[in-house]
């Protein structure tokens, strides 16, 4: 079932009141949700997912002790590793609880979904807008609009790309949250020496952990590079796109393969073999081809560029040529 005892009630999340009483009056969730804290802070650490099922209220409590320590690295954390949680909850489903998928979406506002049995097999019919909202992120064919069947501006999609689907609504909808949270300093009265001992200790995990460019110079990185190192940094996942950009871009300014493996570690979902034979892919050394960062304007189309307002970016039309052109500069300051 996925509906009333599901983990996750983001109305409960909403209402600070509610998390106050819970923290005063039940002592067992308030236990389990420091212990889930310490355990998500230690596997931290070691580069480890920390992926238990919580029940709703130890799940709201803890994102408001994230809130409380305030540190993106730990929210990002969190919401990727509960985010499999919630995709492995649904992709898990029997045959019997598809209605619930369908309540469950009707809980999140998206009324009009139902399913259809097509071929011997049960489809879930959703809005396409729905797809295309969500599908950004997930990889390979089964996700993209033209694969998919069209039928009066719906798609038909089983259970695995629906839990997907529902996969990135969560991560979408809980940074929502999460950005909206009041600040949660006057609910936690009481239990400050116990959250501060947590935060200073996640801070300086994370400091250690921070990464290191090697020889490369990051300070003339374009400002999608950064952005996909930053969101690295702070625990994310970026899209399979953003992860070939910047392999190739760091091999063709000479970063070598273990260095590019190294800084994809920190990813969320990393799996050193899967990541190693990317790079030795993309880099030519075991396809023959070796690849090149994507121009400027397919970034652009994928939602992958935040040149903001850098003058450089309005004059270049790929990100390698903005390093060449900043290094260039660069020399010849210096030598001024
Ligand atoms: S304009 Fe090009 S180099 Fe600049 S941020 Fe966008 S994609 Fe990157």
């Amino acid at each position: 079932m996925i509906t009333s005892n599901f983990f996750i009630d983001f109305n409960l999340i909403k209402d600070k009141n509610r998390i106050r009483d819970i923290l005063i009056k039940n002592g067992m969730v308030r236990r389990s949700a420091f212990d889930y804290l310490e355990n998500l802070i230690k596997k931290y650490s070691m580069d480890v997912k920390y992926n238990p099922t919580m029940d709703k209220e130890t799940f709201a409590v803890v994102i408001w002790i994230i809130k409380y320590i305030n540190e993106k690295p730990l929210i990002s954390r969190f919401i990727t590793d509960q985010r499999d949680v919630f995709q492995n909850k649904i992709a898990g489903l029997s045959l019997e609880n598809y209605d619930n998928v369908i309540e469950y979406f009707s809980s999140l506002g998206i009324e009009d979904a139902s399913i259809k049995a097509i071929d011997n097999k049960y489809l879930f019919k959703i809005s396409f807008d729905i797809f295309i909202r969500y599908n950004k992120k997930l990889s390979g064919n089964k996700y993209r609009l033209i694969y998919q069947m069209l039928d009066n501006g719906y798609v038909y999609i089983d259970l695995n790309q629906v839990s997907h689907i529902l996969r990135e609504y969560f991560v979408v909808e809980m940074y929502n949250i999460y950005n909206e949270m009041e600040n949660p300093n006057d609910i936690f009265e009481g239990f400050y020496d116990k959250l501060d001992e947590l935060k200073k200790e996640f801070i300086e995990i994370n400091r250690k952990n921070t990464m290191n460019l090697g020889d490369v110079d990051s300070s003339i990185f374009p400002p999608c590079i950064k952005e996909y190192i930053n969101e690295i940094n702070d625990g994310g996942n970026p899209s399979h796109m953003a992860r070939l950009t910047l392999a190739t871009f760091l091999h063709h300014i000479g970063m070598d393969n273990n260095g590019i493996v190294k800084i994809f570690s920190r990813t969320a979902d990393f799996d050193e073999n899967s990541a190693a034979y990317q790079v030795n892919h993309l880099t030519g050394n075991i396809s023959g081809t070796e690849y090149s960062p994507p121009k400027c304007a397919t970034l652009k189309s994928n939602h992958l560029c935040y040149m903001g307002d850098d003058p450089l970016c309005k004059m270049i039309k790929h990100p390698l040529q903005y390093y060449e052109t900043k290094a260039r500069y660069k020399i010849r300051k210096n030598k001024l």
